[in-house]
């Protein structure tokens, strides 16, 4: 995502290193649009190209091990092929991958969601985290009558037309290349920080929803000020929109019940991916029986004929259903998250301490069990300890610092120490150790090393 190139040094060592990942890459070029299939996996000079991934690990085509921090974008809390979720797929791989009918795992699936995520009092499934914002979306307007959603600057809720708005800055020019306008105009983007702003946009009266990362922007890379989401909580309610918890991340990672377990806010609807489908591709939606309920056939041709639509080939597929519910019943009493959180923190203290003992400037920053890493500026509140928020740094230029200033020098520095970070940090998994987590900062301490004889950093 980044155009920053890394200094010639440092990406002859990469380039030398990962040979095989760049012939591959330039294979993959020939038939695959960039070499890609996410936009978020772009990186100069190259992408790594994986053979295989196991625990906390991957092995990359040139046989390097590599501790990963990106986990299946986050999905995969139990870390690479978990034991469990492996066998109950294995089974169901031998009674068929897709009956177009009802089975037995969808209904395990939403029970053990229902059991575990305080909003959920009814469940629907669906392909990825994209949809379940679709769904959801489209949910409120049916329920309020009204069109207009209100995100926030620098809020990911995936790739679709409504919410790419105000993704990424510069907010001011929220233009989306192949969105209409009229689909861009139904969207309303709003400073997080500015609750004021939020209220005085709700008095206009067309907002059907309101849609957040609860974590704050990119999983608490931009955290929200405290207090935001009850006062979020109280407008919905005042304005009658429905809020909305985009849990695709913090989902089951947060807590057993996600963020709104965790910060004690329940939200009308929750959206969820990643986690909930234990690594396979699939999502969900639920809320409110009231608001859900307009997803319902009923005897009412009336009725059906007004309903939310909402059809999908692959909503609750048997193997992702296999999946999602063997992972949620590992997650279900909070040992898997105070674990993952523990690591985390470690690996933010760590950071910390490191650029402290060298003097550069800089700071690890996060929640729960994620971390972000900014090398270079200067943190106003820098600390040998924790830290959920930088000071010092915009919104913008949080937002941007897993892809901007030294952010690739560093991803190319760790890669080449074997670790490989996502989005200039990662996410931890239970299969994460500590010792993972020592060579993880002793990796970092060598990378500081390539950075400042590369000259980024002084
Ligand atoms: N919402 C959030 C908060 C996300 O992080 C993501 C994906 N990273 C999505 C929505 C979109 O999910 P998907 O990629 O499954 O469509």
């Amino acid at each position: 995502m980044s155009n920053a190139v890394a200094a010639p040094d440092l990406v002859a060592a990469y380039e030398e290193a990962f040979a095989g990942s760049r012939a591959r890459y330039e294979l993959s070029q020939k038939s695959l649009a960039g070499g890609i299939a996410h936009d978020g996996r772009f990186m100069r000079p190259f992408p790594l190209q994986v053979e295989r991934a196991d625990g906390a690990y991957k092995w990359d085509v040139d046989g390097h091990r590599l501790i990963d921090y990106a986990v299946g974008h986050g999905s995969l809390i139990l870390g690479h092929n978990n034991p469990r979720i492996i066998a109950a797929m294995h089974a169901q791989l031998d009674k068929g991958t897709h009956y177009s009918a009802g089975h037995e795992a969808e209904i395990l699936w939403a029970q053990q969601v229902q059991k575990m995520v305080p909003s959920a009092q009814l469940v629907r499934f669906t392909g990825s985290g994209t949809e379940s914002n679709l769904l959801a979306m489209r949910l409120a307007r049916a329920f309020t009558g009204k069109p207009g959603v209100l995100k926030f600057e620098g809020h990911f809720h995936g790739w679709s037309d409504y919410v790419i708005k105000g993704e990424s800055p510069p907010f001011e020019d929220p233009g989306a290349p192949g969105v209409p306008d009229e689909v861009l105009r139904t969207v309303a983007v709003v400073p997080p920080d500015d609750l004021g702003a939020v209220e005085e946009r709700l008095t206009q009266g067309d907002i059907a929803a309101i849609l957040i990362e609860p974590s704050g922007a990119s999983w608490s890379s931009v955290p929200l000020a405290d207090g935001t989401l009850e006062a979020l909580r109280d407008l919905a309610t005042k304005y009658r929109a429905v809020l909305i918890f985009d849990e695709v991340i913090t989902g089951f990672r947060w807590a057993p019940g996600g963020a709104q377990e965790r910060y004690g806010v329940t939200p009308d609807m929750t959206t969820m991916a990643k986690i909930v489908a234990g690594g396979m591709p699939g999502g969900a939606v639920a809320g409110r029986a009231d608001i859900m309920e307009y997803i319902i056939f009923k005897d009412d041709p009336d009725w059906n004929a007004r309903k939310v639509s909402h059809p999908g080939t692959y909503n609750a597929n048997p193997l992702a259903a296999t999946a999602g519910y063997t992972c949620l019943t590992q997650c279900a009493d909070g040992t898997v998250q105070r674990r993952c959180d523990d690591l985390a923190a470690k690996i933010r203290v760590g950071i910390n301490c490191l650029l402290d003992d060298r003097g550069i400037d800089g700071a690890a920053w996060g929640e729960s069990s994620v971390f972000h890493i900014t090398v270079g500026p200067k943190i106003t509140n820098r600390t040998r300890g924790d830290l959920r928020l930088p000071e010092g740094l915009s919104p913008t230029a949080l937002k941007k610092s897993g892809r901007s200033g030294a952010a690739i020098p560093l991803q190319l520095a760790m890669a080449l120490e074997g670790v490989d970070l996502f989005h200039g940090g990662g996410l931890l998994s239970v299969q994460h150790s500590d010792e993972d987590v020592a060579f993880t900062l002793s990796a970092f301490d060598n990378a500081l090393t390539r950075l400042v004889d590369s000259g980024y950093v002084s």
